[in-house]
């Protein structure tokens, strides 16, 4: 259990007659896009930026915290109308006794805020994990300590008749506990000597003793310790040691830069991330290790854990106390290695000298709330405002990250094209779907090939991961009489059927008699829940469950391979520490085949696993999104990079209705370099990234007549920047979303694209003044190089 003193909060009750002599500029998380100036009373002066303050806001005054970002603004700069014509207001209480967040990560914030078109307080808050302005997991304790000097000991003693009195400054005398800063923890002395609260009270009546209240921030430990460790070092293989010679030297330089690692799944990238850490600790310098959320496994942080003291970890399985007492030893430099995800990129570590960005391709990155900021890339600006290295680590490394390293001086690629120790790549097998339903008359799940090879596999005692990128039991709840899909009332999406077990089975009798699949259909958007009705209403005929979903899967498992003992990783079925546990049992051979979504794609280490299955790799073909070749591309070969982990020979069925389709034959070949040959053709045809950049202006609201004059309106503007500003831009829209309703409100977009960051940035920069000015009736999100555009 760690301790830490935290700082108390002290207020001023003159403030209001209290000599200003500075005044500081203050974000606020729920104001507009601006910033307020405040006179600060000289009492809590000085003050700096990343310091929070409590003022009084607004026409009430009502006291609202908020982060100093700029100090010693001059008087005749401050802006604000409120502000000019009355008298500054003042700052009526300093928050923290130290900024929350550095010089460096505060020009990070007035990067992002520019660059992700989002208010400053928002980004701050953002910044800064909720539990560590909440002070989770503080508590008052009582602390203790003689009050004597030591030559009076032996008299007190005498003295004293209580015998657990005497024990007590027994206790305290030998551990020579005299002054505060030695100060016992009152609770667990009493327990060591096996007394009440009663001795310890007297000797302080008697001021023998004193007792001190501190307060102490407590949390279950954040870094699991209960799995094998891997200790043992491994011997570098030849791409390994050059891959390293390039970033010691690029480490070395001492100035940023990026390196791009570009190595197949399990050619030892993780292990070079470890030995570059070592090189920047020897430095005196510390490391952020970002991860996307679901490769965040114990296996993972404990291969870290295993190397590296003075580790932190940041990621949402933590309880808010823990958060914060990770944090905490982050900012007192309790720690010099964070591995984390998205959000681990804002930890307070001071002398940054390494960024390792893994899975840097991985669309979770991406935040989708404002601020809609990409991990990765404020992973390289803040590497490059510490001087730092950034290295990016992928098996299919994304087409921008690529271009950059074509571009870019300061991008520099190596490559780590094996597998360690020279594992042979798993065979792929393509299965055509089309071809086997019709010759089983009728679709199952699991192919003929597929559950041949399984059942091989199950023989052998080897295991086997099936992935089904899809929750519940059935993508659509339709109707096969008059084709009525069941829809969200709030969305404009489909259902999704989700089965539900009860005692006797999943199927239910109603009360005419007829056997029904037992289950509720949600909004996977809204995450509404509504029950099935019997009949369709529209014609009377009764409900089928079509596509494919991880349920129906695991259904289908159940019946032909009864033996197999099947676990299902999804979000429907299980929540992060049960995650943990199933991934533990797989690993120590209690299940023989997991079953999930794309959860089971990402970083785990599994030597016996022979046989995975991507049940449909058409899935994210039929998005309609620019990047939905990628997607099935990645999504391919990092489910494959499951398969034959050692030395037992893997194999990967591709189960899809599109066989020809140019995505999933090269994912086939692992012919990536052909990939990106292909689909930077369609790119660069179509003017997308990473050829030019984009953006989406996406308005929302109930009311539709609203939005569309709102959306019109905001499209005049925009040409007229576009026109005045002579900027290169293609506007087009507004026009409704892909998912055009969403929680009831109708959702419209403008997408802009430019052939560069810097006619992007100039036209926001524009608009951002027009919206502060004009307060638009609709709501607005501003997305900059979009990840998608649902
Ligand atoms: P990646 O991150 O590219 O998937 P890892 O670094 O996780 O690859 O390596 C995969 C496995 O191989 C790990 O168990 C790791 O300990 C082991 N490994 C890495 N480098 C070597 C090496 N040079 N020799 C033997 N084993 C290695
Ligand atoms: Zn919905």
């Amino acid at each position: 259990m760690s301790i830490y003193r935290t700082d108390s909060l002290f207020a001023s009750e003159e403030a209001e007659e209290a000599v200003c002599n500075h005044i500081i500029r203050v974000a606020f998380e729920s104001a507009a896009d601006a910033e307020f100036d405040y006179a600060v009373p000289d009492q809590f002066w000085p003050i700096q930026p990343g310091q929070r303050v409590e003022v009084p806001f607004g026409r009430k005054d009502k006291p609202q915290v908020g982060f100093c970002v700029e100090t010693d603004v001059s008087q005749k700069e401050t802006n604000t109308e409120q502000q000019r014509t009355f008298r500054l207001k003042t700052v009526s209480k300093l928050i923290d006794k130290e900024p929350l967040l550095g010089a460096e990560l505060m020009e990070l914030a007035w990067w992002i805020s520019s660059y992700y078109v989002c208010p400053l307080g928002q980004v701050l808050a953002a910044m800064v994990p909720r539990a560590v302005k909440k002070g989770a997991g503080a508590r008052t304790e009582k602390y203790v300590y003689l009050a004597i000097d030591k030559q009076d000991i032996d008299e007190t003693l005498g003295q004293l008749r209580g015998k657990k009195q005497r024990q007590i400054i027994e206790h305290l005398a030998q551990k020579q506990v005299f002054d505060p800063e030695m100060a016992l923890e009152l609770q667990g002395l009493l327990a060591a000597i096996g007394c009440g609260k009663e001795s310890a009270k007297k000797l302080a009546q008697k001021q023998v003793i004193k007792i001190a209240e501190k307060t102490v921030l407590k949390s279950l430990p954040a870094i699991p310790s209960d799995m094998s460790t891997e200790t043992e070092k491994v011997v570098l293989n030849e791409d390994q040691r050059k891959a390293l010679t390039h970033i010691r030297e690029k480490i070395g330089a001492g100035k940023f830069g990026v390196t791009l690692l570009h190595g197949v799944t399990d050619s030892g990238k993780t292990e070079l991330y470890i030995r570059a850490i070592e090189l920047v600790l020897q430095k005196g310098k510390s490391a952020i290790v970002l991860l996307p959320e679901i490769a965040l496994t114990a296996q993972t942080v404990q291969r870290f854990s295993a190397r590296f003291k003075k580790i932190a970890v940041m990621h949402s399985g933590l309880t808010a106390a823990q958060r914060n007492v990770q944090w905490q030893k982050i900012k007192s430099g309790e720690a010099d290695v964070v591995i984390g995800a998205r959000s681990a990129i804002f930890a307070p570590l001071r002398q940054l000298g390494l960024i390792v960005v893994d899975e840097e391709h991985e669309p979770s990155y991406k935040q989708d709330t404002a601020p809609r900021y990409n991990g990765r890339d404020v992973a390289i600006k803040r590497a490059q405002l510490a001087s730092a290295h950034c290295i990016l680590g992928s098996a299919t490394p994304c087409l921008e990250t690529l271009s950059n390293c074509h571009g870019r001086e300061y991008f520099s690629v190596v490559r780590l094209p094996k597998r360690v120790m020279n594992l042979p790549m798993p065979e792929m097998k393509l299965i055509d779907l089309q071809q086997h339903a019709f010759a089983q008359k009728g679709l199952s799940l699991i192919s003929e090939p597929l559950a041949e090879h399984l059942r091989e596999t199950l023989a052998k005692k080897e295991q086997a991961i099936l992935l089904l990128n899809r929750r519940g039991y059935s993508n659509f709840v339709f109707c096969p009489s008059c084709k009525h899909t069941l829809q969200c009332r709030n969305c404009d999406v489909t259902l999704t059927f989700h089965k539900l077990k009860f005692r006797g089975g999943d199927r239910m009798r109603t009360v005419t008699g007829k056997h029904i699949d037992y289950g509720y259909a949600m909004c996977h958007y809204c995450l509404a829940q509504t029950l099935v009705p019997e009949k369709c209403p529209l014609c009377g005929a009764g409900f089928a469950m079509i596509g494919l979903g991880s349920q129906r899967l695991e259904e289908e498992l159940a019946k032909k391979f009864p033996q197999a003992r099947v676990s299902r990783v999804d979000s429907d079925s299980m929540a992060n520490r049960d995650y943990y546990r199933v991934l533990k049992d797989f690993s120590e051979g209690r299940i023989d085949v997991l079953a999930g979504t794309q959860m089971l794609a990402k970083g785990l280490h599994f030597p016996n696993v022979t046989c995975v299955g991507i049940i449909s790799a058409d899935t994210c073909l039929y998005l309609p999104d620019f990047r939905a070749n990628e997607r099935t591309f990645q999504l391919i070969s990092h489910v494959a990079g499951r398969a034959g982990r050692s030395t037992k020979k893997g194999t990967v069925f591709v189960q899809t209705f599109l066989p020809n389709q140019p995505a999933i034959q090269f994912a086939l070949t692992g012919d990536f370099d052909g990939f990106v040959k292909e689909e930077l053709k369609h790119r660069k045809a179509c003017n997308l990234p990473p050829f030019w950049r984009l953006a989406v202006v996406l308005m929302r609201d109930r009311n539709f007549d609203k939005l569309d004059a709102a959306g019109k309106a905001i499209r005049q503007k925009i040409d007229r920047i576009v026109e005045t500003d002579r900027l290169d831009a293609v506007v087009r829209g507004p026009m409704p979303a892909v998912i055009s309703r969403l929680q009831r409100f109708h959702r419209m977009q403008i997408i802009i694209q430019a052939p560069g960051a810097s006619s992007m940035q100039r036209l926001f920069a524009s608009l951002r003044v027009h919206l502060g000015r004009i307060r638009p009736t609709v709501k607005i999100a501003i997305d900059i190089d979009p990840i998608n555009l649902l």
